[in-house]
């Protein structure tokens, strides 16, 4: 059923690539005016959003559609989401199956339009509970933010070229905060002790960020948190935590922590904190972009379980 809306969708995103020319000449008009005007790019979640943002700069306004604290699982679209796509010159989803609301919207709103995944070209890692579904929460291995950051600065070019030069420049600068951001993570990773390295968040958000940094992870829901919790998965949680003695678990800032503060109560283990899994923080704060929540999330683990 999945597989069926994935394969709908990709043709819904070549049938759209034909509005190319739709927006050049939109743009192109803009410009007999003296100033450009921004290009309007909407993003499903506020992470895509940021690096959007940190590509476009200036020359782009931008929109997410998932808005910060929101579980992009879960969305229920609102009468506004249609017209704010028909609006747009580009979109950008994050795929592997995280927006299966996006389809549907597409057709409310109406017209074509330019969609592009910015997972293309990442090996997805798949569901370890047995449904083979493509885990989606790319975005936390850091250098996989290269390929998105890519795809994006692709998706500006082909609908402005002529500010070509600027948007690689972007993201040349871009891709060198990236690096170091990386660098940094396996820094602060590696300073907590071997056997205090293991994750346990409300839902499998952190796989990419377990394998890229060297730490064990477990979710109490799978890597969606459409699916239910059943008595087995909190029980078999809390006799992890209390076989390995371990001291903190954590919560996310787009999901329910109900579930995982029983979790705690009933085990040894405290709340380590809350940790930005499937949206950033509020724009004016620290952690209202990609960088700065995930530097609030690992200095948050590591503050924790050091
Ligand atoms: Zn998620």
């Amino acid at each position: 059923m999945k597989k069926a809306v994935l394969i709908l969708f990709t043709a819904v995103s070549i049938f759209m690539s034909c509005s190319e020319n739709e927006s050049r000449v939109k743009t192109t008009d803009n410009k007999t005016q003296g100033k450009r005007d921004q290009i309007f790019v909407v993003s499903t979640i506020t992470i895509i959003n940021d690096i959007v943002k940190n590509i476009g700069r200036e020359k782009v306004k931008t929109h997410s559609i998932c808005g910060v604290g929101i579980d992009p699982h879960t969305y229920h679209a609102t009468p506004v989401d249609p017209k704010l796509v028909s609006k747009s010159d580009i979109i950008f989803i994050n795929g592997l199956n995280l927006e299966h609301w996006m389809e549907e919207m597409i057709k409310f709103a109406g017209g074509a339009k330019r969609v592009e995944t910015v997972t293309t070209g990442i090996t997805p890692l798949t569901d370890d509970k047995g449904f083979g579904d493509p885990d989606p929460h790319a975005w936390f291995d850091a250098r996989n933010i290269k390929v998105y950051a890519d795809n994006i600065a692709k998706g500006l070019i082909s609908i402005d070229p002529e500010n070509e030069a600027y948007y690689k420049s972007n993201l040349e600068q871009y891709i060198l905060a990236i690096d170091s951001l990386h660098e940094w993570i396996l820094r602060e990773i590696n300073s907590i002790p071997e056997d205090h390295r293991v994750l346990i968040t409300s839902h499998d958000a952190f796989r990419y960020f377990g394998k890229a940094y060297g730490m064990d992870v477990k979710g109490l829901q799978g890597i969606s948190t459409e699916a239910k919790v059943q008595t087995e998965d909190v029980k078999n949680l809390i006799d992890f935590i209390k076989s390995k003695n371990l001291k903190s678990v954590f919560i996310e800032t787009s999901v329910n922590p109900k579930l995982l503060e029983q979790i705690s109560s009933e085990t040894n283990a405290n709340i380590g904190g809350t940790l930005f899994s499937d949206s950033i923080g509020n724009e004016d704060s620290p952690e209202g972009t990609y960088i700065g929540a995930v530097r609030h999330n690992v200095n948050t683990i590591v503050n924790a379980l050091k």
